[in-house]
């Protein structure tokens, strides 16, 4: 007999429950979305509730009364700039935190090109992290090793979306003077499966898999027009604008998970230390700052938000900047996305239809 911990259409996939249950009694199951869901082995269960009582979206968060900070920021390295979604913040933030041999949490592709958790304390290794990857990343039992770290007097950097960040503090359940957060504005995380079709997708259409993908590359047409560049074993590189069926899937709203339409994570009052994002908009509010390299907003939440942004800001070019700015064009720091009614019956088809037949008929 299995059971839902939380109505499907709620369930952000945080999977604090996973990590919590102390009879592992919750086995992950994946959906016809293709999005995982945790579910209740009542032949384990002994009824103790945890996995209720750690659900975040079950739960109140806790009210942050902090005053936030803006900024619109830039990595002074042009190299790292040019290598990470936006303005390349979050590399300056990593390194504070390895610098002081602390531990980095954050998504990264495995070499099958599936998003997953991981961790470094290493500089060299914060490549694999750079860089926004359009589809819900795999946690399994990250918060388990985040704490692990934390009990060892480590310092922790934990990186992703707003609601892993508070899947990880619900997990904890007490405050670290050790744990740095840092998550992002979010449009919404895409399913793996439609990753693993459009995967398949590229392999018939160029005979082999991808080995290396830049959602975000900016060598072309700058960081403000979505181009996403592919690199195939035999060195060959293919860069896609608009025509990126992948792209324009996530981008249409059809693809993504169902709890992303009803964010209870979207907010001004975060309880992550840190939030960076894309700083759209900043040409026409700030035209000085603005290049096609990349720009970042920073948010800074907290206390230890304001250590990290003292810490790093030596190494970005800042300018101070509005709340409302930031409401005005990334309507995503407080707003679901918007949900696509094709949704239900494109996840049907997908089952049934080639990648092709649902390029035809959905885009
Ligand atoms: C799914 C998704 C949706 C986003 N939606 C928006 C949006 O609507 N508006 C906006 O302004 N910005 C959005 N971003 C954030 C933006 O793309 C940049 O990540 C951000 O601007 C920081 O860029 P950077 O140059 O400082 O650092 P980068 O080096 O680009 O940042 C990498 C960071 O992103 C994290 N990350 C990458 N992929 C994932 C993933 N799949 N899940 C969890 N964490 C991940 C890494 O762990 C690392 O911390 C989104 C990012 C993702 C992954
Ligand atoms: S009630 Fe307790 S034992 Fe049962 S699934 Fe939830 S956390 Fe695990
Ligand atoms: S939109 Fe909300 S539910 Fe979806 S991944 Fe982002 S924070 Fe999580």
């Amino acid at each position: 007999m299995k059971s839902n911990i939380i109505q499907e259409n709620l369930c952000t996939g945080c999977m604090a429950c996973n990590n919590i249950c102390p009879k592992k009694a919750i086995n992950i199951e994946t959906g016809k979305d293709g999005f995982s869901y945790p579910k209740i082995d009542k032949s384990k269960c002994i009824n103790c509730g945890l996995c209720k009582k750690v659900c975040p979206v079950l739960n109140n968060l806790k009210n942050n009364k902090n005053k936030i900070e803006v900024y619109s920021c830039k990595n002074k390295n042009d190299k790292i700039r040019m290598k990470s979604s936006s303005g390349g913040v979050f590399t300056l933030i990593a390194e504070y935190i390895i610098k002081q041999n602390g531990i980095v949490f954050g998504a990264k592709f495995n070499k099958k090109l599936e998003v997953i958790h991981d961790y470094t304390d290493n500089i060299d290794k914060l490549e694999e992290f750079r860089g926004s990857k359009y589809l819900q990343s795999k946690i399994e039992n990250t918060y388990t090793n985040v704490k692990k770290f934390l009990i060892d007097g480590k310092k922790v950097l934990f990186t992703g979306t707003p609601c892993q960040v508070e899947g990880l503090l619900s997990f904890l359940n007490q405050d670290y003077d050790n744990l740095y957060t840092q998550d992002i504005i979010c449009h919404g995380v895409p399913s793996p499966k439609v990753w693993k079709k459009h995967l398949e997708y590229k392999k018939e259409q160029n005979s082999e898999y991808p080995i290396h993908v830049n959602f975000r590359y900016k060598d072309i047409l700058g960081w403000n027009n979505y181009q996403i560049k592919y690199i195939y074993s035999n060195h060959t590189e293919q860069v896609h604008h608009n025509e990126d069926p992948y792209m324009k899937f996530f981008l249409n709203n059809i693809v993504l998970r169902k709890s992303c339409y009803n964010c209870k994570f979207k907010s001004l009052a975060r309880n992550s230390d840190i939030t960076i994002a894309d700083f759209w908009g900043i040409e026409k509010i700030d035209p000085k700052i603005y290049d096609e390299k990349g720009i970042s907003a920073i948010l800074v939440n907290s206390r230890k938000g304001r250590e990290i942004f003292e810490n790093i800001k030596q190494n970005l070019n800042i300018s101070y900047a509005k709340i409302e700015d930031i409401i005005k064009y990334n309507s995503c720091i407080n707003q679901s996305t918007k949900y696509n009614s094709s949704r239900e019956k494109f996840f049907c088809d997908l089952e049934k239809n080639s990648y092709e037949k649902l390029i035809q008929k959905y885009l």
